[in-house]
């Protein structure tokens, strides 16, 4: 037997046990007469102790043993003299009489502690020892326990799991495809899912009404922050639903992982912004909830004061950091270089100082009297002792860039706890979107989405202004899911693909079936879908998915533990008839 107990399990009430552990070494301290190993496991950690009534011979196998041995220990459990409150084990200690090594291990490139000292690309070389560290395993369980929760509940909504093909063809995420040779058919090729979306509405027209899965999709994208190649959506759809039904179902389950994995309720229905709106106030369409500090524009009461800067733009709007009127010249310095920056991209910002005698310093006191100030800081709902910072340019980039500035001061005020979670739902979004290098619309969301009901008459007048029933899930700033009310009509679904410019033709070859199956009774159907590891990471208050994939990819996509992608044969290339072209 190699263990009675794991290394997490023992307790002060088991003083006197005969117990055996298996586990690995993560430290051993030798002071003079004792030896300390302390052991472990995915459970925990236990203190084994070798005094002087330990054999001789037990003794010189101790003093052979390295960090990452795996070995089994039987010993009995006795009261610690010194006890270690941090540890659950802490008040035992093992006394050992005897000891097998189970393995030996190489000295690990770093050390396998909650702090390690090892370096990401060597971490990710060794992803199997880094897994052995806490702070690493504890993501893996939370992952696990999410995904519990969510088998948990959605079968209880009476969803059913339903596997669908990973080789197929194009689906139309707008990402590009990765692709797989065939060997059967010499010259032809998969596509992997970018997602299981006509498999899912298939699957509504065979009637299943609710279907869910976990699954993993893939997208060859350059990989900006934090995006994986492959990663795993929470991929649902249902029939006979609208907008509403798919929203209460899934703020359900919202709440439902909220509550188990957080412990947090959320009693009220989470707040719906338009889509307008979100751009409007918040300048993204993922606004971070946590804090207030909506935007207010100023384009009309702040233009023909003879500030050519404001005069000649589309756009002049700001915020309101409350209670920073007090802010030195170094920081607005610094949030001016800041908005300076490239990816910021505003000229320069403006300040207005309400200061708490409720006099005005601004950057612009040439061209603004305190009485046109006082006007702004009105309209800002400034009060004395708050900081009132403008940005102005085209609408679009503006909004941007106020939106970046939004988060920097929510940051800089500590107004963005990762343990404070504020969800909503972002919904009517745009159906199209205008591309102006190719001169066409896309599909904002997918060109399955439906327009709503009362704007498809603008498929012939005005595209551009259609709205769609499609909505986004929101928590912290970060889109967790998005999802639409479908198309579930032939004639509809080829208008979409006529005004995204997909000839007829091509859309007979891409999605030919599901077209000819809108023909057999496509019920009204919608869905949505949720990036599992991000919502993982947001739950896990971290930044990146990456911390929640057990064997995630780098930023150039490559996974540097296995080396790959790599080189194939010549063998296997002729079999599937290709040749590479040189570098
Ligand atoms: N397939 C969509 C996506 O991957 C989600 C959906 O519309 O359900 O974003």
């Amino acid at each position: 037997m190699y263990r009675t107990h794991t290394c997490g399990e023992l307790r002060i009430n088991d003083v006197g046990q005969e117990v055996t552990l298996s586990g690995w070494i993560q430290a051993i301290r030798n002071l003079g007469g004792m030896t300390f190993i302390t052991l472990r496991d995915r459970y925990g950690l236990t203190q084994l102790v070798f005094d002087e009534n330990t054999s001789d011979e037990l003794i010189s196998r101790v003093a052979n043993l390295g960090r990452e041995y795996v070995i089994k220990v039987t010993g009995k459990v006795i009261e610690r003299s010194s006890k270690n409150a941090k540890m659950p084990t802490g008040e035992i200690e093992i006394i050992a009489s005897e000891l097998f090594v189970l393995n030996k291990s190489d000295i690990p490139p770093f050390t396998i502690e909650d702090e390690t000292d090892g370096g990401d690309e060597l971490r990710m070389k060794y992803r199997y020892l880094d897994l052995r560290r806490n702070p690493v395993r504890e993501n893996l369980e939370l992952r696990h326990k999410m995904g519990q929760e969510i088998r948990k509940f959605l079968d209880g909504e009476r969803f059913m799991e339903i596997e669908t093909p990973y080789l197929i063809k194009s689906t139309p995420e707008g990402a590009r495809d990765f692709i797989v040779p065939s060997r059967m058919n010499p010259g032809e090729f998969y596509a992997l899912p970018q997602s299981p979306q006509t498999f899912k509405q298939l699957l509504m027209i065979s009637g299943f009404d609710k279907y869910f899965q976990i699954v993993k999709c893939f997208r060859d994208e350059d990989l900006r922050a934090d995006r994986q190649p492959e990663f795993t959506q929470i991929d649902c759809e249902m029939s006979f639903v609208d907008q509403e039904d798919v929203l209460n179902t899934f703020e359900g389950l919202a709440k439902h992982l909220f509550y188990e994995i957080k412990g947090l309720t959320f009693n009220e229905k989470f707040p719906q912004i338009l889509y307008d709106d979100a751009m409007k106030y918040y300048g993204s369409d993922k606004p971070d909830l946590r804090f207030d500090m909506k935007f207010s524009e100023l384009t009309e009461i702040a233009q023909g004061k003879g500030f050519k800067v404001f005069d000649s733009v589309e756009y002049i709007g700001g915020i309101n950091a409350k209670k920073c009127a007090e802010y030195s010249r170094k920081k607005l310095d610094e949030l001016t270089a800041f908005v300076q920056k490239p990816q910021v991209g505003a000229k320069g910002l403006v300040y207005v100082k309400y200061n708490l005698d409720g006099t005005f310093k601004s950057s612009v006191d040439k061209f603004f009297s305190a009485e046109d100030l006082k006007n702004w800081a009105d309209h800002m709902n400034a009060e004395p002792g708050d900081l009132l910072l403008v940005l102005a340019g085209n609408r679009n980039d503006t909004l941007s860039a106020l939106n970046d500035l939004r988060l920097e001061m929510g940051e800089r005020l500590g107004l963005r706890d990762k343990n404070k979670f504020a969800p909503c739902w972002v919904v009517d979004f745009p159906l199209l979107e205008w591309n102006e290098e190719e001169n066409r619309y896309f599909a904002k969301h997918h060109p399955f989405t439906s327009p709503k009901e009362e704007d498809i008459n603008l498929f012939d007048s005005d595209p551009g202004k259609m709205r769609a029933n499609a909505y986004d899930f929101v928590i912290n700033g970060v889109e967790i899911g998005g999802g639409s009310i479908r198309i579930f009509k032939t004639e509809l679904q080829q208008k979409m693909f006529e005004i995204l410019g997909i000839p007829k033709k091509e859309a007979e070859e891409k999605f030919g079936f599901l077209l000819n199956a809108f023909k057999y009774g496509a019920p009204p159907h919608g869905g949505i879908a949720f990036g599992f590891d991000r919502w993982c990471s947001v739950f896990g208050g971290s930044e990146s998915i990456r911390d929640y994939i057990a064997f995630p990819k780098n930023n150039s996509g490559r996974d540097v533990m296995i080396d790959s992608p790599s080189d194939v044969g010549e063998k296997q290339l002729n079999e599937l008839l290709l040749k590479v072209m040189k570098k």
